[in-house]
């Protein structure tokens, strides 16, 4: 199965549990999503599909991805983690590839008390298998079918984000309004600025600027209590449990360079403006610091 090294380990190691092996492509420099350009070279024999992750939330481009994907009969699974909510040509992510995972990991933009998740697809044959291996495999209770696994969402968390679901667009639209006053705040300052793809909704579930000079800028931004995080420090085909063993691994500069230069600003929907303005004056004060 083909995916990116930018982006949280989970994807990789989901598919090395399910006994698949992980192949992995660029990420385009202006997104940090799938290259669709390097895409086709990744495809051999036995690749089953392809995993592309709406990282930090924003969609990856997933028309040429699926187009790609449909040539060469290939099933695409979309990691949806980062971008509940979010929007591509109109249509939420997690409607577009044949199957979908959501993480309702508390941080996430939509988040349990605990940790859980979600599978979505279209295909009533999928969605079945999927409901059996989430519980032993079982067709009828206590007779199981598959070799399956307990995934069972407590009820409690399900309570939980079933209220919470309600908030959703609600909580994105304050975290783009945020974005927006980062955005123009930042402008010029020196860091980049996270793009946006055309015709996309970008959820911000992370606010990610990207500095020669982080390392700086975070013990900076710390001294004046701005306290900032990387997603992701190492990429995954260098990190200890993965390094030089997975395919695709050996030329990745983008997807290191970006691992070398990015840094999440605070972003969440409690987040006050003025909180904002103090991080944006922050950035700027540093800026003079930079060259
Ligand atoms: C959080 C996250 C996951 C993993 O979700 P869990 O619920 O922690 O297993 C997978 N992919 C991405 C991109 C994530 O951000």
């Amino acid at each position: 199965m083909i995916t990116v090294s930018h982006a949280a380990v989970a994807t990789v190691a989901a598919i090395e549990l399910c006994g698949a092996s992980p192949v992995l492509v660029e990420i385009e420099s202006d997104y940090y999503t799938m290259e669709p350009e390097k895409l086709e070279a990744a495809i051999g024999p036995k690749t089953k599909a392809i995993i592309p992750v709406h990282l930090y939330g924003l969609p990856a481009d997933l028309s040429p991805i699926l187009e790609i994907a449909r040539r060469h009969h290939l099933r695409v699974i979309e990691d949806c983690a980062q971008a509940h909510g979010a929007t591509y040509r109109g249509r939420r992510v997690g409607s577009l590839g044949d199957l979908a995972c959501f993480s309702f990991y508390p941080t996430k933009n939509l988040g349990a008390i605990g940790d859980g998740g979600m599978i979505v697809t279209d295909d009533a044959a999928l969605a079945e298998r999927a409901r059996q291996l989430r519980e032993y495999g079982w067709v009828e209770r206590y007779v199981s079918h598959l070799a399956g696994l307990n995934s069972r969402l407590d009820e409690i968390q399900a309570a939980i984000l079933r209220v919470k679901l309600r908030h959703l667009d609600a909580d994105n639209s304050t975290r783009i309004r945020l974005a927006g006053l980062y955005d123009r705040g930042l402008q010029g300052s020196g860091v980049i600025i996270p793009k946006r793809r055309p015709e996309t909704t970008h959820v911000f579930h992370l606010y990610v600027v990207q500095a020669p000079m982080r390392e700086r800028l975070q013990a900076f931004l710390a001294k004046r209590g701005v306290g900032t995080l990387v997603h992701y420090p190492v990429p995954v085909h260098l990190q200890p449990a993965y390094r030089s063993r997975l395919r695709g691994g050996e030329n990745l500069p983008v997807s290191e360079r970006a691992a070398r230069e990015v840094r999440s600003l605070p972003m969440y929907p409690g987040l006050s403006e003025e909180a904002v303005q103090t991080v944006i004056n922050a950035v700027r004060a540093f800026c003079p610091d930079y060259s």
